[in-house]
């Protein structure tokens, strides 16, 4: 990827297999590029912003295209035998499909640049020609994300509403979509942008003071000094707690389904797939293997962790199994534990693995309809995984347990791996500055260690600093092309 390039790029915008099929072109020469192979009522580099434009795809003949070459007459030749029924005056031009061109004018498209989206039939052949022919006519094509690159450099959104159009377009769950559009909105930029300035201000007051060091008067009050960063390291910690609930919902709430042989595991976990499962396999593209383990619960996406070992009974008793159920305990954010009701006496024994405090643990007696009447202790969920019945109680608990009130209030829900990293390192740098508070450290180290506390949260956003080429690669390249 090259993101300083201002050259006319296309993609394919759209998955293959629909009906129509949308190319887009973005860049200085977009309109021109495509006027050369698009024949309407008038010119596109004429045409005004968002107005749609009807009119054919060509190609000039005597160009030969990859399938025809051979057969094709060559300019120089044009009355051969294949061409014997076209007029003698007629243009030499093959119709590749009739479309309609969406017109977009600097700097009023998703890009910034000079765009247009040309929508086609949706044949896989037509695609590709129409690819083939706009990059014989100047485009090249673009690499994944590079229309958003775009967008980025040239000011049409920062970096983490960049990544937050990657995490919509892969958004499974109302949760996880309203987390992307909520960044995507830039609510999320607005406050680190705030903590910055609130940083910045810091620093020049900090500086401020060095330029009047001989006067040797202190500007900076250093008690109002260390409040403000308790409060802006306040908000940076809220926001990097909040990356558990933001990872779980972009990623899928992981839930760990465990209990003795028998007590019902499989018959559970397969219950809770089922009628999930009958809902999205009419969606085309998705496969059984992705959904399989997963399920929407009221918006939320929930994934049980290590099913196969669930489905394996045997393996349970092996070394194996026994780590492999551990560690799934270790990575899962809920833990449902299931006793066999036929089994189980009035008290239930502690667990005999760990639960940590951001761990939930329900435990649920399985086998009801096989003790009518018994009576549950506190606290604990009844179920019957062969009839379904309590299955809703258990769907509403694993539902509540996930508190996705910050989400549906508009608060700031990180949900990205770089940018609690990034919040980390904030964090970090901001321990040191008040270390160097404390051990009385020159004015000027101290405002170089509040400029790092900027750099970091800086690099979230992408503003206000300049962003290395790799963290650019690193974040574009996860993106479909087209996009
Ligand atoms: P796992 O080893 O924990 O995965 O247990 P399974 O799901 O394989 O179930 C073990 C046996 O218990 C199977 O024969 C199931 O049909 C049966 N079973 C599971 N849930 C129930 C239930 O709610 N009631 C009754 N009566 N049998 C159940």
């Amino acid at each position: 990827m090259n993101g300083t390039d201002h050259d006319t790029i296309v993609a394919p915008a759209t998955a293959p297999g629909g009906a129509l099929a949308v190319v887009r072109v973005s860049g200085a020469e977009a309109l021109a590029v495509c006027d050369r192979i698009f024949r309407g009522r008038g010119k596109l580099a004429d045409a005004a912003a968002y107005t749609l434009h009807y009119g054919r795809i060509v190609e000039q003949e005597g160009t030969p295209s990859a399938e025809v070459a051979g057969v094709r007459v060559a300019p120089e030749q044009p009355e051969s035998a294949t061409d014997s029924d076209r007029p003698a005056s007629a243009p030499a031009e093959r119709t590749i499909d009739d479309v309609l061109v969406a017109v977009f004018r600097a700097p009023h498209s998703y890009t910034g640049e000079e765009s247009a989206e040309i929508s086609c039939h949706g044949s896989q052949y037509i695609i590709s020609e129409v690819l083939r022919l706009l990059c014989r006519a100047g485009a090249r094509m673009a690499s994944p994300g590079e229309f958003t690159v775009r967008a980025y450099l040239n000011g049409k959104m920062d970096l983490s509403q960049a990544e937050a159009v990657a995490d919509l377009i892969a958004s499974s769950s109302r949760a996880a979509h309203t987390l992307a559009t909520t960044q995507l909105r830039g609510g999320y930029s607005a406050d680190l942008e705030a903590l910055r300035e609130r940083l910045l201000e810091l620093v020049s007051l900090l500086e401020l003071e060095l330029d009047f060091s001989e006067e040797e008067v202190e500007f900076a009050d250093r008690t109002q000094l260390r409040e403000t960063m308790e409060q802006i390291d306040a908000r940076i910690e809220a926001m990097r707690r909040s990356f558990t609930l933001g990872n779980a919902i972009k990623q899928g709430v992981a839930v760990a389904i465990v209990g003795a042989p028998n007590a019902g595991k499989s018959t559970l976990l397969n219950r809770l797939l089922n009628e999930e499962r009958a809902l999205v396999s009419d969606i085309a593209g998705t496969t059984r293997d992705v959904i399989e383990e997963r399920t929407n619960i009221d918006g939320v996406e929930f994934r049980f962790l290590d099913t196969a070992g669930i489905r394996t009974t045997e393996d349970r008793l092996e070394r194996m199994g026994i780590e492999r159920t551990l560690s799934s305990i270790a990575r899962a954010q809920i833990i449902i534990r299931l006793l066999d009701a036929s089994q189980a006496g009035d008290t239930i024994p502690a667990p005999d693995f760990e639960v940590r405090q951001d761990q939930r643990l329900l435990t649920v007696m399985n086998k009801l309809d096989r003790c009518p009447g018994r009576t549950l202790p506190e606290g604990v969920l009844g179920l019957s995984a062969k009839t379904g019945e309590g299955l809703d109680t258990l769907r509403r608990a694993l539902r509540a347990a996930v508190d996705t009130q910050a989400l549906y209030h508009g608060d700031t829900v990180v949900s990205n791996s770089r940018h609690a990293e990034a919040l980390t390192e904030a964090h970090d740098a901001l321990l040191r500055a008040f270390d160097g508070l404390r051990e009385g450290l020159p004015t000027d180290l101290l405002s170089e260690e509040i400029r790092q506390v900027i750099g970091h949260i800086g690099t979230i956003t992408g503003r206000g600093q300049i962003t290395p080429d790799e963290v650019l690669q690193n974040i574009f390249s996860k993106f479909c092309v087209g996009k």
